[in-house]
């Protein structure tokens, strides 16, 4: 059994990007825990954000209970100010502390390293998520943790995902969990109104024709947030080569790179 944390900005990123493979590792009998950094309180054209903070927890909880979570650990920051309400160096022992704590073996995040990533709270976890998973073993980092009790401890996998994804060399066959990741993401009501709702500002700005989304009420995402998922899970599929329907894709760091030291021995994979 590995224990999996998960660090993200938003309630619903992890869904959208990794909500196959997290529901994959659960039904494996892996261990997960989701870190949220934000209330989502910017996420609606519709209810101010007290009343999106109010929902918060219902929503995480309810799709962490449809992929099987372990546990949902909300940090509570306000929805695109992450990267001013923390410092770099706060937000990196917030998250070192959970990953000791937690004794993670795996950590997903957002990918630091990926261009055109326009939110701030994306960018700011996954340097931070970054960070504290390569340096969790290192004694004298953070050194407040250890006053705590907390003792290093070492992250052998780093999976990052992406909006815009580069250099992915871990794709994983979701052909069984695809419905799951869909149901998940449809926990997150007021963001999937928001998708769509955001959708038919961009069509309408644009000028083109899409009769199906310009007349669609924003609460009956389900349909739409299915297909989308569908299709982009095929695809990543078809450009991995795998055989299966719906796949997710990585890029994956295990065990600093070790694996070039050696030509006649593999690491076992876990999902
Ligand atoms: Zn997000």
């Amino acid at each position: 059994m590995k224990r999996v944390v998960v660090f993200e900005a938003h309630g619903d990123d992890m869904e959208f990007l990794a909500g196959g493979t997290i529901a994959k590792f659960c039904a494996l009998g892996h261990e997960v825990t989701v870190v949220v950094a934000t209330d989502n309180d910017k996420g609606s054209f519709e209810l101010s954000a007290a009343e999106m903070r109010a929902v918060r927890d219902k929503e995480i909880n309810g799709a962490a209970a449809v992929l099987g979570v372990k546990r949902v650990i909300p940090l509570g920051y306000s929805d695109g100010d992450l990267a001013w309400q923390t410092r770099p160096e706060q937000l990196r022992c917030q998250f070192m502390r959970i990953i000791r704590q937690v004794k993670a073996d795996i950590v997903f995040s957002w990918d630091p390293f990926t261009p055109y990533e326009n939110h701030p709270d994306h960018r700011a976890v996954a340097m931070a998520a970054c960070e504290a998973a390569s340096f969790a073993h290192f004694p004298l980092y953070h050194p407040e943790l250890l006053a705590e009790g907390l003792e290093p401890h070492y992250v052998g996998e780093q999976w990052y995902f992406a909006k815009s994804p580069r250099d992915q060399n871990k794709f994983v066959d979701i052909d069984g969990y695809i419905e799951k990741k869909i149901d998940a993401l449809c926990q997150h009501d007021a963001q999937m109104v928001l998708t769509i709702a955001d959708m038919q500002h961009h069509l309408r700005a644009s000028g083109l024709d899409v009769p199906w989304l310009v007349s669609l009420d924003p609460h009956d995402y389900r349909e739409p947030i299915g297909m989308r998922m569908k299709a982009a899970a095929q695809a990543v599929a078809r450009h991995a080569g795998l055989d299966c329907q719906y796949a997710e894709g990585f890029r994956r760091t295990r065990f600093g790179g070790i694996e070039s030291l050696v030509k006649d021995q593999t690491i076992p994979e876990d999902v």
